[in-house]
């Protein structure tokens, strides 16, 4: 395969095929550099340098009803994490005012849970009424499955964007949950759409997924209109269905990410999840691909810091994107 013949494709406005996305997964490790020169290009042009830092707030934690096996906040799960309810309106904003001081883009409200009672999308509403009277920040938010109306009222309350992930393939799927379905999933990432507002949809890899799975992934994200993919790496979390599971090697991360890219070449991939933990010192080289990421930490696992981001960020030459630049 020419990959610099693929990237000259996909930037003439063409579509990588499901084959040749299948042949990015495949490739020799001889090829990488090769790849990520033309994932690059592709980032180029829509992105440039610029790199969107997003911090998130696990505004509620734990408890749920679900069984997700790779996380740790499910009922099936028996680690040990700290697990509380919603957190007040305050101490929403207060994170946001924090994420504004590390230099976030976007700042990210997560909450644990199958789907968000009325109340609690009412009370999200009121922090981001108030956050973006005080913040400029862009804010999307992660509360589970979502109906019509409570999607027309977070949008109405200035919520830009809203994630949700598809986490893997339609045919994997019933592996890894079984107190809810991908089509519940699909039918959240079109209800966010039918909002107006920006759909953030990705997944988790390296859960035993097949490579194919993963091209189905990043194909269904492509039909589903995804403005943001968040591509986690599993990074197994202990007391977990999945926590014997070993880690994917940095290079199959990259080529994860190159393959997103190339799947979906204009809009924003994010290097989330799992990237310390599964990259290492590799991970400055999946800014080639992705032009985005979390700083200062996960839901429940600490990242590497800002101090440590912006120095892999501006030693390879990336810049932080600021909020008057996106
Ligand atoms: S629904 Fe969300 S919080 Fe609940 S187990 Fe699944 S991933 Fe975890």
């Amino acid at each position: 395969m020419n990959w610099k013949t693929l990237a000259e494709k996909v930037l003439a406005g063409g579509n990588a095929t499901r084959e040749e996305a299948l042949a990015v997964l495949e490739s020799p490790d001889d090829d990488l550099l090769v790849l990520l020169d033309a994932a690059f290009a592709v980032r180029r042009r829509f992105f440039g340098r610029g790199v969107a830092l997003h911090v998130i707030q696990n505004a509620q934690s734990g408890l749920c009803s679900e069984d997700c096996a790779y996380c740790s906040q499910s009922s099936a799960a028996e680690g040990s994490i700290e697990r509380y309810r919603l957190q007040s309106v305050g101490e929403i904003v207060q994170g946001a005012h924090a994420a504004h001081r590390l230099d976030a883009l976007r700042y990210c409200v997560v909450i644990s849970g199958r789907a968000p009672p009325d109340k609690t999308v009412e009370k999200i509403c009121e922090a981001v009424r108030q956050i973006k009277r005080e913040v400029p920040l862009q804010i999307c938010t992660s509360l589970g499955l979502l109906d019509k109306d409570q999607a027309r009222q977070l949008k109405q309350a200035g919520v830009d964007r809203y994630n949700h992930n598809l986490e893997t393939s339609e045919r994997f799927f019933d592996s890894i949950c079984t107190t809810h379905t991908y089509a519940d999933r699909v039918a959240t990432a079109r209800v966010v759409k039918a909002a107006g507002m920006e759909l953030c949809s990705g997944g988790l890899l390296g859960m035993g997924e097949t490579f194919q799975d993963r091209v189905d992934l990043a194909f269904a994200l492509r039909e589903a209109g995804a403005d943001s993919i968040p591509v986690n790496f599993l990074d197994p979390r202990p007391g977990t269905p999945l926590a014997g599971r070993q880690r994917l090697s940095p290079s199959d991360c990259l080529r994860a990410l190159i393959l997103f890219r190339l799947v979906n070449s204009d809009r924003e991939i994010r290097m989330a999840g799992g990237r310390e933990a599964c990259l290492g010192p590799m991970q400055v080289l999946g800014l080639f691909a992705a032009n985005s990421m979390f700083t200062n930490g996960y839901l429940t696992t600490p990242g590497q810091g800002l101090a440590a981001d912006r120095v892999m960020i501006e030693s390879a030459g990336f810049q932080v994107t600021s909020i008057t630049q996106a």
